[in-house]
């Protein structure tokens, strides 16, 4: 069976003190014989202090952002090549928070996965719509625009992304997407990657939105659903501890 992969994405939130002692709880719990790969998206600041928690750990460094520019006069930003510096494996790309407070278009999100692969980063490409475009039977077009963006811009590369549907409508809400409806997604981007890719199997299709310790095994247990990305139970550790128990 292929090995699921959980990430856990913090969000904004955090401390010194609070991080240390999650990583702790985390690294703590993991099964001695785990088999889900398992990485933590923490906030920019504290790239260096996860990097430095996870040394000689098997969960992966993983951040929220990446910059489509490589260097230079970006205020604020930060590169592809100075998450390396840091350790970083996963970069999201494309998250409905940064679509929607941050104005990211379809355009941007895929310079962002090309900026990331160019350096050795594996971009977790987020799609998703929102509730009055499932309402508008919308869906399936949304997540393949979305990710056409992504296939057009990368190309030969495809196999080395990793690609999370996360419905707007589900993320932070309490409303998880069933696993049937979530599978019958996962199909459709499995499909449209093997369109791109011979090697499309390969590449993990996350789910994202309200999964947590109660929910995760059922959808973890779709044909095409290869692992989670997790928000607000991704900061409680037995909560994701549970997660990850259901993706062995
Ligand atoms: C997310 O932010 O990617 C997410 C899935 O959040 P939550 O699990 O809180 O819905």
């Amino acid at each position: 069976m292929k090995q699921k992969l959980i990430v856990g994405n913090w969000k904004m939130n955090g401390s010194l003190a609070a991080n240390a002692a999650l990583l702790q709880a985390i690294k703590q719990g993991l099964p001695a014989d785990n088999k889900a790969g398992v990485a933590v998206a923490a906030p920019a600041a504290y790239l260096a202090q996860v990097q430095a928690e996870l040394a000689g750990s098997a969960i992966g460094v993983g951040a929220q952002d990446v910059s489509q520019h490589e260097q230079g006069a970006f205020t604020g930003e930060v590169s592809a090549a100075m998450l390396k510096e840091f350790g970083v494996r996963y970069v999201l790309v494309g998250h409905s928070e940064r679509r929607q407070y941050h104005g990211e278009s379809d355009a941007v999100v895929a310079a962002k996965a090309q900026a990331a692969l160019s350096k050795g980063i594996t971009p977790i490409v987020c799609v998703g719509e929102t509730l009055a475009e499932r309402e508008a039977g919308q869906t399936e077009a949304v997540v393949k625009r979305q990710l056409a963006a992504v296939i057009h811009q990368v190309g030969h590369c495809v196999s080395e992304l990793v690609v999370a549907y996360e419905p707007v409508w589900a993320i932070g809400t309490g409303k998880t997407a069933t696993p049937e409806q979530a599978q019958q997604v996962h199909a459709v981007l499995r499909a449209q990657l093997a369109a791109a890719s011979a090697q499309a199997d390969r590449v993990p299709l996350l789910y994202g939105g309200s999964m947590n310790a109660a929910n995760a095994a059922q959808l973890l247990a779709q044909p095409d659903i290869d692992g989670g990305l997790i928000g607000g139970a991704a900061l409680k550790a037995p909560d994701f501890l549970a997660i990850v128990a259901a993706a062995q």
